[in-house]
C-alpha cells in the first residue's frame, strides 16, 4: 500500500476512535446509610439495540464475583423521557430497545455494602468504589471515552481518584478508555488527606478513618520513603499523579492499580502509641507498622509490575470471562519479595526484620505438603478456581504463588549477584524487563527468563523450568552461600508431638479444620470437621489440646474418641514427635568477609 494511502487511513481511523462520544455517569448518595449508589448514565446509541455489559472481575483479583448480583432497578429511558424496553440477554447484560435514539439514559442502582478491596462501599461516612462494580459499557464499543460526576451529600468535601479531574469542575472525572475507568477507585467523604511531592509528582494518603489512635502525618512522611526507594530503582515515576486510599476500617488486604492502590488497615496498625521498635534496630517501625509499610510497599511497587510491566496475557483484559496467566509467580511473589526488601533499602525495617520476612515465606512453602503437587504455572493458570476459591484440603492440593514466587525471586537475585559477582542483580533483571516490556506489549514468559539470562550472563532456563514448571524442592545452597546465611539450628532435644492436623480457634471444643496429607492424624483417618472429645477415655478441650499428647510416650497407641456427623467412634493415634522444623535465616556467625559484603550489597 502506499505510504500516502497508509498515512490517510491512518488519519481517519485515529478520527473515528477520538471522535467517539463519552459515556457520561452521574453517581448519587441521597441515603447513603442504605449502602446504595443511584447511577444515571448517558449512552450514545444510533442503532436499534444496545447491548451493555459490566464487569464480572477486576484486575488484580482473580476470582468471578459477578458484580451484577448488586444491580437492581435498571431503567433505560429515551431522550424524550420514554421508558425504553430492555431485557437481560446474560447474567451481566442488558439490552436496550433505542427506537433509533441517537442516545439514551440508564439509571440502576447499586448495593455497595462490601468493604473488601475488590469490593464497593457506601455508607453515611464515606464512599469507596470501585469500577467494575458500578460501570457498565457498550458491547464492542468500550474503547471510548468516560465522564465521571459526583454528587456528593453535602457533608462530604472531598473526592479523589487516580483518574484526571475534568478542567474547571471540582467532582468531575475523565478517563480515556474503559480500562482506565475500571482501573481508577474513587473515594468521596471528607478523610484526612496527607499530601506530599517525590520527583514533582503530587501524592495524596487518603486516611480513611484516621482517628487519634493513627498518626497521619508519620504514615505519609513513611510513605513516601518507600515511593522514593522504588522510584531511585526504576529511574523515575511513570504517572502524573498517585493515590493511596488508605480505609482504615479493621480489614484486610490490598489491590494495585496504576495510579492508586485501595489498602484496608486496622486503626491499630499505625498508633501514636504503637509499639516501640526494639532497641537497636535502626529506624525500623514495630510489628504492626512493619506489616503496614509492608502492605502499602507491596502494592506500591506494583505500579511497575503488573501494571505496567505484565504478562501478556493479562491485558486487553477480558472483562467478561477469566483471564489465564502462568506468570502470576512474577507477578505477585516478585513482588512479595521487593515490599519488605525496599522497607529495609528505605531505613524503615531492620536487616532482621526483613530475614524474618524472607524467612517466613520460605517456612510457608516448605510446610505446606501442596508444594509436592502443584507447579507455579499451574498455580497461576488455576487461580481462579484454586487459590481464590480455597477449601480445607487446598494445604494438600496447592501452593501459593505469592509464597513460592517470593522465595524464587530470592533464590534468583541470589543467582544473578552470584553469576556476575554483585555487579548486577534482580533489579536489574526488573528494570529491564520494565524497559523492554512495559506498556501496551506485555511479556511472555519465555521473553522474562530471556532477560533473566541475559542479565545473569548465563542460560538459566533449565533452572527456570526446575523451578516453575516441576514440584520439585528449591535448593537453597547457593543463595546460603552467596550471603552467609543459614537456617538458625533447631534447639537441641526439644521434640513435639506431631500430629499434622489444625483445630479451630476461638471454641472451647477441638474440631479439625485441616489435616496434612500423610500425617499421623491423616494416615489414621481422622477427618477435617471431627471433633476430638477425649483421649483415652480422659475429657480434652481446646485448653490442653495438644498438651494432653505429650503426657503420653512416643509410639503409643492412643483411642481417641470423636464425634462425626453426630456419631461417636473411637480412632487410633499413634504418638509421634518431631523436631521443629527451622526455616528460619540467620547470619553464620563464621561469614566470611566477602559474604557479608554480599548481603550488604543486597541489603545498601
Ligand atoms: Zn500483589
Amino acid at each position: 500500500m502506499p505510504l500516502i494511502k497508509q498515512i490517510s487511513l491512518l488519519v481517519l481511523f485515529s478520527t473515528a476512535v477520538f471522535a467517539q462520544e463519552a459515556i457520561q455517569y452521574t453517581f448519587r448518595f441521597p441515603a447513603p446509610q442504605t449502602h446504595y449508589l443511584e447511577v444515571e448514565a448517558t449512552v450514545p446509541a444510533g442503532s436499534p439495540q444496545l447491548e451493555l455489559f459490566m464487569a464480572v472481575w477486576t484486575p488484580g483479583s482473580y476470582l468471578v464475583r459477578e458484580y451484577a448480583r448488586n444491580v437492581e432497578a435498571f431503567e433505560a429511558i429515551s431522550p424524550s423521557g420514554a421508558p425504553l424496553k430492555w431485557t437481560k440477554s446474560r447474567k451481566n447484560r442488558w439490552r436496550i430497545e433505542t427506537g433509533g435514539a441517537a442516545r439514551v439514559k440508564v439509571k440502576y442502582k447499586v448495593y455497595a455494602h462490601e468493604p473488601a478491596v475488590q469490593g464497593n462501599w457506601v455508607d453515611a461516612g464515606f464512599a469507596m468504589l470501585n469500577g467494575a462494580p458500578n460501570f457498565m459499557t457498550v458491547v464492542n464499543a468500550e474503547k471510548r471515552p468516560y465522564e465521571v460526576k459526583l454528587e456528593l451529600p453535602a457533608a462530604w468535601a472531598k473526592s479523589l481518584s487516580g483518574m484526571k479531574r475534568k478542567p474547571g469542575e471540582v467532582h468531575t472525572f475523565v478517563a480515556a478508555d474503559f480500562d482506565e475507568l475500571l482501573d481508577c477507585p474513587i473515594y468521596a467523604g471528607s478523610a484526612p488527606v496527607h499530601e506530599f511531592v517525590v520527583e514533582g509528582k503530587p501524592h495524596y494518603l487518603v486516611n480513611e478513618g484516621e482517628g487519634p489512635m493513627w498518626d497521619g502525618p508519620a504514615s505519609a512522611r513513611d510513605v513516601k520513603r518507600i515511593v522514593e526507594e522504588f522510584a531511585r530503582m526504576f529511574g523515575g515515576l511513570p504517572y502524573e499523579h498517585y493515590v493511596f486510599f488508605n480505609m482504615i476500617v479493621e480489614a484486610g488486604g490490598g489491590l494495585e492499580h496504576k495510579n492508586s492502590t485501595w489498602i484496608n488497615s486496622s486503626r491499630w496498625a499505625y498508633g501514636n502509641n504503637a509499639e516501640p521498635a526494639a532497641p537497636g534496630a535502626g529506624g525500623a517501625r514495630g510489628p504492626s507498622r512493619h506489616r503496614w509499610l509492608n502492605l502499602v510497599s507491596h502494592e506500591y511497587f506494583h505500579t511497575w509490575n503488573v501494571k505496567r510491566l505484565r504478562p501478556a496475557a493479562l491485558g486487553p483484559f477480558d472483562y467478561e470471562n477469566e483471564n489465564y496467566t502462568t506468570d502470576l509467580w512474577m507477578a505477585e511473589g516478585f513482588t512479595s519479595y521487593y515490599g519488605p526488601l525496599a522497607l529495609k533499602r528505605a531505613g524503615l525495617a531492620s536487616q532482621s526484620r526483613l530475614l524474618t520476612d524472607l524467612s517466613s515465606a520460605i517456612h510457608t512453602l516448605q510446610t505446606t505438603p501442596g508444594r509436592l503437587v502443584q507447579s507455579m504455572e499451574d498455580s497461576s493458570f488455576n487461580t481462579w478456581i484454586k487459590a481464590y476459591r480455597p477449601n480445607e484440603n487446598s494445604i494438600n492440593t496447592a501452593i501459593s504463588y505469592y509464597t513460592k514466587g517470593e522465595v524464587i525471586a530470592i533464590l534468583l537475585d541470589a543467582k544473578i549477584r552470584r553469576l556476575t559477582r554483585n555487579a548486577k542483580s534482580l533489579d536489574d533483571a526488573m528494570v529491564l524487563a520494565y524497559r523492554r516490556f512495559s506498556g501496551e506489549r506485555g511479556f511472555t514468559e519465555d521473553q522474562w527468563r530471556a532477560v533473566c539470562s541475559e542479565v545473569a550472563g548465563a542460560d538459566l532456563s533449565t533452572w527456570f523450568n526446575q523451578v516453575i514448571s516441576t514440584t520439585a524442592e528449591l535448593d537453597y545452597m547457593e543463595m546460603l552461600d552467596w550471603y552467609g546465611l543459614r537456617f538458625r539450628p533447631s534447639p537441641a532435644g526439644r521434640r513435639n508431638v506431631y500430629t499434622g492436623i489444625t483445630t479451630r480457634t476461638g471454641s472451647a471444643n477441638v474440631t479439625i479444620s485441616n489435616a496434612r496429607r500423610d500425617g499421623p492424624a491423616w494416615l489414621a483417618g481422622f477427618n477435617v470437621d471431627d471433633e476430638i472429645i477425649a483421649v483415652n477415655n480422659l475429657r480434652v478441650g481446646a485448653a490442653d489440646w495438644p498438651s494432653r499428647l505429650d503426657r503420653y510416650p512416643d509410639g503409643e497407641k492412643l483411642r481417641v474418641l470423636v464425634a462425626r456427623r453426630g456419631e461417636l467412634r473411637t480412632l487410633e493415634l499413634p504418638v509421634e514427635r518431631r523436631a521443629a522444623e527451622s526455616w528460619a535465616l540467620e547470619v553464620r556467625p563464621d561469614a566470611t568477609k566477602a559474604q557479608q559484603d554480599n548481603l550488604k550489597a543486597l541489603l545498601r
